[in-house]
């Protein structure tokens, strides 16, 4: 899809009154507007794996796409580090047969390449209705969830903001390489933030179509960041 068929796509399904983009739009729309995501292909119900995952290359991932599951893991619906096109068949019919005694329908399947492995941070914003919208940073798992350790600027915010976000998280210094990990570049996820969150970034020129995004993880390794998850929460409808 043309980036212009992709805020069609966007304000279509917002007119429908869905809840959410699915994953795979949701990362189409990121990569628009240059956040990188893992090479992906989506698939139905009785497509030849093999031919699918050609020119994808391993290790892999396999991830359910259905319009009834917020978080994929709660579920068992995202397998990670698979080898080949038949161990994708038989972890698709373990997850199918384990949603399925749950009464959930998978729409798709999502099969994309693993991101080297790195530091899990989560990028996004909300559209507040007093301030607008609103760019946020924060390092994923307990940082986020438990210490509520996040940054928030208004936007539109240009580089040095963005930098000072990363500088305020109380988890900033894991950026440096703290806890034996490798250090990470912080230049390149404000680069992600600036596209987040600058002039004609992601949420000014979606603010009209949507309410929030959350992508939970962006995982960075060395200069590079890709964006593994994202959730387009869409405008509610009065
Ligand atoms: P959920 O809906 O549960 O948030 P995610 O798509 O975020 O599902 O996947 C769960 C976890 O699996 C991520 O936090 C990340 O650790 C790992 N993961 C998902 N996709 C990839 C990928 N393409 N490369 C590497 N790790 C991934
Ligand atoms: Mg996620």
């Amino acid at each position: 899809m043309s980036d212009a068929s992709l805020r069609v796509a966007l304000k279509f399904a917002n007119s429908k009154g869905l809840e959410a983009l699915d994953e795979p739009t949701g990362k189409a729309l990121l990569a628009s507007f240059g956040i990188r995501v893992p090479a992906f292909r989506v698939i139905q119900d009785g497509e030849d794996m093999a031919s699918i995952v050609r020119d994808l290359r391993s290790p892999y991932v396999l991830k359910v796409v259905s319009s009834q599951i917020v978080h994929k893991s709660d579920f068992g619906a995202v397998k990670v580090g698979l080898k080949d096109a038949s161990q994708i068949a038989e972890c698709m019919e373990a997850i199918r047969a384990s949603l399925g005694s749950k009464g959930i329908r998978a729409d798709r399947w999502l099969i994309e390449e693993m991101a080297p492995a790195g530091l899990e941070c989560v990028v996004g914003g909300v559209i507040d209705p007093e301030f607008g919208p609103m760019v946020m940073a924060g390092i994923g798992g307990i940082f986020v969830e438990v210490m509520g350790d996040v940054a928030f600027r208004i936007c539109p915010i240009d580089r040095v903001d963005a930098l000072e976000m990363l500088t305020e998280l109380r988890a900033s210094s894991l950026f440096r390489g703290a806890r034996g990990r490798d250090p990470v570049s912080v230049e390149c996820i404000a680069d992600v933030l600036l596209k987040i969150g600058g002039d004609g970034g992601v949420l000014m020129t979606c603010m009209d179509d949507m309410d929030e995004l959350d992508v939970n993880p962006l995982i960075v390794a060395g200069n590079s960041a890709i964006a593994v998850d994202a959730r387009f929460i869409l405008r509610k409808r009065a």
